[in-house]
């Protein structure tokens, strides 16, 4: 029996996806429709102990407001970055929001009384996009978000894999150019050294002497004067587009996906992006299974959205 089949007519999810700077939350039904949703800020600064209590605090506030409309919180389900633990519900690592070692889980249920999961943000959006985004109908999935990194999911009929330490697909960091920039790991050649959007924009900053005149370009600005036949910003989106490829090619051999779905901001590029990077991915097939390469179709929703089923999973 999927979770949508054994709920109750007003049970909901509360879901929070906590970001470095934001949290997205949301009241959610079991079919993965979303009935209510509110933004905080974060505020990482303020140190990790600060950042729980809001996170508990507005977990609380919309298991209140839940009630308050008439409908039946049954689970939460929270989703933050880093290396996530979620077998002990435990927010082993984040860079971005301080963690270190928190049993968000535990906290939370002790908190609001309800179920609790506690999961990774890339790998419950890659959950989401493969139940009820662009991955929806295919079995074997790999979701992979690029913006400031570039981190996936492999995602299995409806489930996602974590790794024996919870941190399974981090392919921004398999090495794609040896001796190439230097990655926020450490090491000269990672896949989100080149290709990242953050990447992007400080290679394009690099080629051209570094933003002399007003802001300097994003990863969309590169990729629209790389359309436009700009020599330095196509040099710069051409190598990232095939350095892109090397790591999808290296995922589709290690998991034969059917589909390769594409998130993150650098996804916004569209047809700029897809195009070639789905003629480059091809290329590198040999005896492979071709995958499809998709947009992401739920948006910055995915989290909270797989936070939900997470939690739904896991009750
Ligand atoms: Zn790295």
């Amino acid at each position: 029996m999927s979770p949508a089949d054994a709920a109750g007519p007003a049970d909901v999810v509360v879901a929070l996806d906590v970001g470095g700077t934001g949290m997205k939350c949301a009241l959610v039904r079991p079919d993965g429709s979303t009935v209510h949703t509110e933004r905080h800020p974060t505020d990482a600064g303020r140190g990790p102990d600060a950042v729980v209590e809001t996170i508990l605090d507005v977990a609380e506030g919309l298991a209140g407001k839940a009630r308050a409309d008439g409908l039946d919180p049954v689970a939460l389900g929270i989703a933050v970055p880093g290396v996530v633990d979620e077998t002990a519900g435990v927010a082993v690592w984040s860079a971005n929001v301080g963690f270190r070692d928190v049993p968000l889980r535990d906290l939370a249920a002790a908190r609001l009384g309800l179920p609790t999961a506690l999961g990774h943000d890339v790998r419950v959006g890659g959950l989401a996009e493969a139940r009820l985004g662009a991955g929806r109908g295919t079995g074997h999935v790999l979701f992979v978000a690029i913006g400031t990194g570039i981190a996936a999911a492999h995602v299995v009929d409806g489930v996602a894999a974590t790794g024996a330490h919870g941190a399974a697909g981090e392919i921004g960091h398999i090495l794609v150019r040896p001796g190439g920039p230097r990655c926020g790991c450490g090491r000269d050649g990672c896949l989100e050294a080149v290709a990242s959007a953050s990447a992007i924009a400080r290679r394009y900053a690099e080629a051209t002497g570094g933003g002399l005149a007003g802001t300097p370009a994003s990863a969309a600005d590169v990729a629209d004067r790389a359309a436009a036949g700009e020599p330095a910003a196509a040099g710069v989106w051409a190598e990232a587009v095939e350095a892109l490829a090397d790591g999808l090619a290296t995922g589709q051999s290690l998991y034969d996906v059917e589909s390769i779905v594409v998130g993150g901001g650098l996804a916004q590029a569209g047809p700029r992006l897809f195009d070639p990077l789905r003629a480059a991915l091809h290329e590198r097939m040999t005896f492979h299974r071709r995958p499809r390469l998709v947009a992401a179709a739920l948006g910055d929703e995915a989290g909270c959205l797989g936070a939900a089923l997470l939690a739904l999973d896991a009750r």
